[in-house]
């Protein structure tokens, strides 16, 4: 099995069976809008699929029919088909088709040839690369069967950033180079963004500028151990709640080891099973969803440490000391609620509220202003406080009311 150009394997196997279409003067055609794409096989098993469809294809087909072969993408999968414009598949025999020696007709064998073995035997192979295989037919109308394929991971994750869909971004910290492909593979396919880091030193350099919904750990990493990374990742306060799990050969020694420090993260023992670990990851993910995302913009950093401090069980923090760096935070994250004060070193805070109505349109913004705001500026925002006039306690209650930490909190 090996990644190589899905194209050529197309076009070789359509010269190779060449000699079927003469006899019956049937055309093939290939229709592929994706030449660049992988796919991960055993060329000589792939060939002999190909040539078990166009001979079904063509052998099926009326005299001078064409046989059209089309190449189609799905998010995570590319599918060839092979449709032809022979006689279908009669409703009864499709439930039947792929067993073995199926045939539509036994006359079937003495005027087409075959044993009725072809199609098992390819859905087989097709399995066998990870694939999935199937066909669509109406009678009278022609058939079209078709396998799809894993793409190959790269295509996977662009296929995203054109939908923008994804279910989060995941960072895997490991230097294995194999396990680090079959856990890119594993999250890409199953909707995540991936970023990987081979050492320590280069998670620790990502972590401090990226944010991640997620990370992957390996404990046995060249430079330190996987635990040193967990513990700086802890100790900072963006990713002191990142949902981590480790993935280690040797969960036991692992865990006496973080005994008692760490409980907030999830242990996955190698060899890596898929659904186990996707399992894990949706559940640190949805645990950590829980928590509320603040962003402070406040250039005051006693302030924001007290705020900070009394939200901590319920919310993450950012910091921004001005309009600049708050900006900066607001395209790279969302955020359940904002405090905002108004004057910051470079400009008033009011100059930002455009960008959250725009950036953020489910966020609550609370001023917390050390100059009196005018009653027509009140109306812009959710909350208005004059922090002469507030004490933390206040603020806290404001904003518990404000955003769904008050069912958290009254809930206890
Ligand atoms: P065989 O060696 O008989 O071709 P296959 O497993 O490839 O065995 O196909 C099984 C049966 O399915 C065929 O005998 C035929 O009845 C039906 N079949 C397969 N492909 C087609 C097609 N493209 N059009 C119509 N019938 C088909």
């Amino acid at each position: 099995m090996q990644w190589q150009p899905l194209q050529r394997l197309l076009v070789s196997a359509i010269e190779e069976n060449r000699h079927y279409r003469s006899e019956r003067n049937v055309t093939l055609k290939l229709d592929n809008p994706y030449p660049e794409s992988q796919v991960r096989v055993d060329g000589q098993r792939l060939q002999q699929v190909m040539a078990n469809l166009l001979s079904n294809a063509v052998k099926f087909s009326p005299q001078g029919g064409d046989v059209h072969i089309f190449v189609q993408r799905q998010p995570h999968r590319i599918v060839v088909n092979v449709k032809d414009e022979g006689p279908g598949i009669p409703e009864a025999f499709k439930p039947r088709i792929f067993n073995k020696f199926a045939q539509v007709d036994a006359s079937d064998a003495r005027a087409k040839g075959g044993t009725g073995l072809g199609l098992a035997i390819t859905k087989e192979l097709v399995e066998h690369m990870e694939g999935k295989m199937g066909f669509h037919s109406e009678e009278g109308m022609g058939s079209c069967f078709w396998f799809s394929l894993p793409l190959h991971p790269s295509e996977t994750e662009s296929a995203f950033d054109e939908h923008g869909a994804s279910n989060g971004t995941v960072l895997v910290i490991e230097d294995d180079p194999s396990v680090l492909r079959v856990l890119q593979e594993i999250l890409l396919t199953a909707g995540y963004k991936v970023d990987t880091a081979i050492n320590g030193a280069m998670a620790l350099e990502k972590l401090a500028i990226h944010r991640y919904d997620a990370v992957t750990v390996d404990i046995g990493l060249p430079d330190m151990s996987g635990f040193d990374v967990i513990h700086s990742l802890r100790e900072q306060q963006a990713t002191s709640h990142t949902p981590v799990l480790v993935v280690t050969g040797s969960v036991d020694r692992g865990q006496v080891a973080l005994e008692g420090h760490l409980e907030d993260i999830a242990w996955l023992a190698k060899p890596i099973q898929t659904p186990h670990l996707l399992a894990l990851l949706r559940e640190q993910m949805q645990a950590n969803q829980k928590r509320l995302s603040l962003l402070h913009i406040e250039d005051d950093p006693d302030l924001h440490a007290v705020i900070r401090t009394m939200l901590s069980k319920h919310a993450d923090c950012d910091q921004a000391v001005s309009l600049a760096m708050a900006r900066r935070f607001l395209l790279k994250r969302s955020y359940d609620a904002i405090i905002l004060d108004i004057g910051l070193p470079d400009g008033e805070g009011w100059e930002l509220l455009e960008q959250i109505r725009y950036s953020q349109p489910n966020a609550r913004v609370v001023i917390l202003s050390g100059q009196s705001i005018s009653e027509a500026d009140q109306h812009r925002v959710e909350t208005v406080f004059l922090k002469s006039r507030i004490s933390p306690a206040q603020l806290l209650e404001a904003i518990k009311q404000r955003t769904q930490l008050a069912q958290m909190v009254n809930n206890e």
